[in-house]
């Protein structure tokens, strides 16, 4: 894969980088990147190089190619890797990091329920987040923490509720 970091196609790289289905994450580093060459064009500064956007353990990690010393670069860079820590990487519904057997990712619990319908054999009995204790927050049908659809359906993520689990 070409790791090539190209500012005239900002969208188009970072869909490179995080593989074009990530659209959430794709929306929110896009636009970190398209301030930080406004910024460089307003300062006359050279784009920073960009050497890897990546996920990582459910996070998203930004590896630029040189030190930053400008204080809005790195803020801007700060910025997406926060609102990234609450947004599925699918689609941008907020969302927290999900343990899938042992794969970490951010998604929501329609894109978690994609995932694990992938990856573990039986879902939902082998359940999500099996090493999480802030059961509060915890779907008890497949395990999906965090948006919890209160009410008569008991205490289920949105995505066990609409499939009767
Ligand atoms: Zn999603
Ligand atoms: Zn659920």
């Amino acid at each position: 894969m070409d790791d090539g970091f190209d500012y005239d196609d900002i969208r188009g790289s970072v869909e490179k980088h995080l593989a074009k289905d990530n659209l959430g994450w794709i929306q929110i580093v896009t636009e970190c990147f398209e301030d930080i060459k406004a910024r460089c064009d307003n300062e006359e500064k050279t784009y920073p190089s960009v050497s890897q956007i990546k996920q990582k353990y459910g996070a998203l990690r930004i590896y630029l190619g040189c030190a930053i010393e400008d204080p809005f670069i790195q803020s801007s860079l700060e910025e997406a890797v926060r609102k990234a820590d609450r947004s599925c990487k699918r689609c941008g519904n907020v969302s927290r990091p999900q343990c899938i057997g042992f794969w970490y990712a951010n998604l929501c619990c329609w894109h978690a329920h994609e995932a694990a319908v992938e990856r573990l054999k039986k879902f939902p009995e082998a359940g999500l987040n099996l090493r999480s204790k802030s059961a509060a927050l915890q779907c008890r049908s497949c395990g999906y923490l965090g948006q919890i659809a209160w009410g008569v359906s008991g205490h289920r993520c949105p995505a066990c509720v609409s499939k009767g689990w």
